[in-house]
Formats: structure tokens, C-alpha cells, sequence
């Protein structure tokens, strides 16, 4: 029996849960903070029984899927306990933090630094669902401070979920990161925040949002405690990324008060080519 354990049971972790579960001659095992939520995930079928940290040590994968704050602490925790062969992997969508804090812990070989670029807006184990990972890319940050069999453990097991391995630095991870999915999760939160306060009538709201405001708004749903420490600790470029965003923002605004139509229409021209880009065409 292969026994994996699971920390930390919302909507990464418990979406992880329910696809590794499926192989025959496995346990999940679940940890969480939340009595709520390890409770939710037994009854929904995501882990096969609810544990404890003593299963740390005779695990033979431990993943660590909570709140980015709890990440490097928690992380030094199961490296202290598990065994010589156990993969420790952490989903964090910072990763600099916790290679920072694990870069001299004795076990570090056991460690894989990765984070799957797949997700929703929705937290919980509620929101966990099979097949999450289905084609979606994970990035593995410093790999070349992972022992050769435990990298190579971790890339079966991301291919057994059908991902695409790619591997990076953690500086740069968290640079390129803040600028395609941290800003957006401001910008949505942001247009969130601006719509309520200037449209106090909800019904309004309700009625004339288009697909077009769904969509934009659409991260502005996600989860506080998930995001907060995620632009803390990420912020030195999370606030160079919004500095340039600002600057476009004032920009755009500029033109449109000076009636400067031809600039208005040839920067929304130049910023469509963030469809081929999206569509995988790239020059
Ligand atoms: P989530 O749905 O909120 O689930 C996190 C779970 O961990 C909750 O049940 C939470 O309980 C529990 N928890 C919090 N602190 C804990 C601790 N110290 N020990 C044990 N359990 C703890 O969050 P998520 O969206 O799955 O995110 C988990 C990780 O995945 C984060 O590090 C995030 O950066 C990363 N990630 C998220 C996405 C995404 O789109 N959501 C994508 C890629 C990576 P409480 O609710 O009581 O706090």
C-alpha cells in the first residue's frame, strides 16, 4: 500500500486527493487545521480516512497544500519527520519563501518546490473536483536541490495527472507569476471593488452585468485568507506589477479625456494579440 498524506484539504489538495485516490494499493490520508473541513472531506469521499502528524513518518508522499503563510514552517515540520525516501511536495503559489526556509534543512533532497498552474475561484474541500490538473502546466522551482529518485517520483506522479513539468527558478517563478496571475487577481478584486462602491443598488448590478463584467470579475470571488498572504509575501513583485499597470491605467484614462481616438483604438489593437498568445500561437 502506497500512503500519501494530504495537508490541507480545500481545493488543491482535496482536488489532488480525489485523482491520486482513484489507483488501486493507495491510502489518502487527510490533515487539516479545519475539523469542518477534514470532516467534509471523509463524507465527500475525497480522502479514505482522516489522520494525524505521526503519519508523517512511515509516508511515502506528503503534500502540503495550505495558506502560503503556513507553508515554510509546515514544510520544515514534515521534513523533520518523514523518512529518507518520502516525497514532500508543497503546491504554494509563492515559492521563494519556502525554498528560502528549507534551502539548509538536512532533508531538503526529499523536497520538491512545485506549483500547479490550475485552479478556480472557489475554496474548500467543496470545491475540490477530479481532474482539475487535466492539462494544466506545474512549475517545479531550485529541482536541482531534489535527490534524482524524488524529482523523479514527483514528474510521475504530475504525469499520472496528466500535467506538462516545466522547471524554473523560484526568483523568476515569482516574478513572472505576479505579473500573469497575482495582478490579475487585484485587478479583478479591484473592479469588484470600484463597481460596488459606485453602484450601491444591487439589483442594478444583478440585472445589466453582462458576460463581459462576469467574467473580468470572476477572480474577485476567490478566497481572502488564500490571497492575502500571497501578495505579502510576493510584494516586492506584486507592487512592480501594479506599478505598471497604474501607469497604463492613467495612461488609457489621458487618452480618453483628450479625445485621442486613433492612440485608444491602436493600444486595444496591439493588446489583442494576447489571443494568439492564449490560443498557443506564439511568434
Ligand atoms: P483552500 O481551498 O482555502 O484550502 C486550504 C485548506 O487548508 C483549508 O481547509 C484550511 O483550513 C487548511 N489550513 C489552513 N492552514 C492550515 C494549517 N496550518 N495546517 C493544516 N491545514 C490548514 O486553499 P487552496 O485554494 O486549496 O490553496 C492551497 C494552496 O494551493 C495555497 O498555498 C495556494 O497558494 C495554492 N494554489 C492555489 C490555487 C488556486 O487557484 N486556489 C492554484 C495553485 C496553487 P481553513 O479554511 O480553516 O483555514
Amino acid at each position: 500500500m502506497e500512503k500519501i498524506v494530504v495537508i490541507g484539504l480545500g481545493l488543491i489538495g482535496g482536488s489532488l486527493a480525489l485523482d491520486l485516490k482513484k489507483k488501486p494499493n493507495r491510502t489518502v490520508i487527510g490533515i487539516d487545521a479545519s475539523k469542518e473541513n477534514i470532516q467534509k472531506a471523509l463524507e465527500l469521499q475525497i480522502i479514505n480516512k482522516i489522520g494525524s502528524f505521526s503519519d508523517i513518518s512511515n509516508a511515502d508522499i506528503v503534500i502540503i497544500s495550505v495558506p502560503i503563510n503556513a507553508i515554510p514552517k509546515l514544510t520544515e515540520q514534515v521534513l523533520d519527520n518523514c523518512t529518507e525516501n518520502t516525497l514532500v511536495f508543497d503546491v504554494g503559489s509563492v515559492k521563494d519563501n519556502v525554498c528560502n526556509a528549507v534551502k539548509n534543512h538536512k532533508n531538503r533532497k526529499n523536497f520538491v518546490a512545485a506549483h500547479p498552474i490550475a485552479g478556480t475561484e472557489f475554496s474548500g474541500p467543496e470545491a475540490a473536483f477530479n481532474g482539475l490538473f487535466t492539462e494544466k502546466t506545474v512549475i517545479i522551482c531550485e529541482a536541482n536541490l531534489s535527490d534524482v529518485a524524488i524529482l523523479e517520483r514527483a514528474k510521475q506522479l504530475f504525469d499520472e495527472l496528466e500535467m506538462k513539468t516545466t522547471y524554473m527558478g523560484a526568483k523568476a517563478h515569482d516574478k513572472h507569476i505576479a505579473y500573469v496571475s497575482h495582478l490579475s487577481h487585484i485587478s479583478s478584486f479591484m473592479l469588484g471593488k470600484t463597481v460596488l462602491e459606485i453602484e450601491p443598488d444591487e439589483e442594478n448590478i444583478f440585472n445589466m452585468a453582462g458576460s463581459g463584467f462576469k467574467s473580468t470579475v470572476r477572480l474577485a470571488k476567490s478566497s481572502p485568507a488564500m490571497w492575502t498572504p500571497i501578495f505579502v509575501q510576493n510584494k516586492e513583485n506584486v507592487l512592480k506589477s501594479l506599478n505598471e499597470y497604474i501607469k497604463n491605467l492613467e495612461t488609457f484614462k489621458e487618452l480618453i479625456e483628450n479625445d485621442e481616438s486613433d492612440e485608444i483604438y491602436a493600444i486595444m489593437q496591439n493588446t489583442n494579440r494576447i489571443k494568439n498568445i492564449l490560443n498557443g500561437i506564439i511568434n
